[in-house]
């Protein structure tokens, strides 16, 4: 139908840190859904929109694609998952840093140090790319996918590169951060692929919802 082309179809994290702001912020603007925890996808009840709930590491590369037209992501995710897509608006949620964390005492104190060491990670491009940038070619990256701050203490690893909000994870297992490599926030992200002038409206009429509720919260 003609409806289900116009229909947007916007990506967010099914269950994580982000899920219930996204929520709050979505139901905020006046859209109207439900069940959202127990489906991958749900229809607006009085918008052409439709939710896609997914991992979030999936987002960028669903909006890139144009499986999903947009998304609420960390910019975290998307620069390791080098998604070409376009960042429209920066969200004051999911606040965070990627940051190089090491033994508090042990032998890498800044960041010479860790050349030849090896690094644990979930964020293996941003890692290299962090380090190549300042001239520490030898290290070894491991990737990992989560529980990065247990790595040093089960010596699988010399350091991490890990998202830091408060430091209270870091600090309970013995680590410091050293370098702070990404400062990072909930973003909406859009695709770069064609979009139906429908579509287009659908999006404008969205963000001037989203830019007045943001307004209003301020
Ligand atoms: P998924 O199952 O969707 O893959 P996940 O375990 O990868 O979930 P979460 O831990 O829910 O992800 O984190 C989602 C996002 O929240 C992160 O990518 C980041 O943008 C943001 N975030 C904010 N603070 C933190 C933090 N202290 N640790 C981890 N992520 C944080
Ligand atoms: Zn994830």
């Amino acid at each position: 139908t003609a409806d289900s082309k116009t229909s947007l179809r916007i990506a967010i994290q099914k269950s994580g840190r982000l899920t219930d702001k996204t929520i709050e912020l979505l139901k905020g603007i006046g859209l109207r859904f439900d069940d959202y925890k127990r489906n991958l996808m749900v229809k607006c009840r009085n918008f052409d929109v439709e939710l896609l709930l997914i991992r979030d590491d999936d987002i960028p590369e669903y909006v890139q694609d144009g499986v999903c037209d947009l998304g609420f992501v960390g910019a975290n995710v998307t620069a390791e998952t080098g998604a070409d897509v376009s960042v429209l608006r920066g969200l004051d949620y999911g606040v965070c840093r990627l940051s190089l964390a090491a033994r508090k005492d042990g032998d890498i104190q800044q960041l010479e140090d860790f050349e030849g060491k090896t690094i644990a990670t979930s964020y293996p491009r941003l890692t290299r790319r962090f380090l190549e940038n300042n001239n520490i070619a030898n290290t070894n990256i491991v990737t990992i996918s989560g529980a990065v701050e247990i790595a040093p203490r089960l010596e699988v690893a010399d350091a991490i590169c890990d998202l830091v909000s408060t430091g209270n994870t870091l600090k309970a297992n013995g680590l410091e951060e050293l370098e702070v490599i990404l400062e990072s926030e909930t973003q909406l992200i859009q695709t770069n692929k064609k979009l139906s002038p429908g579509k287009k409206k659908l999006i404008e009429k969205f963000l001037i919802r989203m830019d007045s509720h943001q307004q209003a919260e301020r």
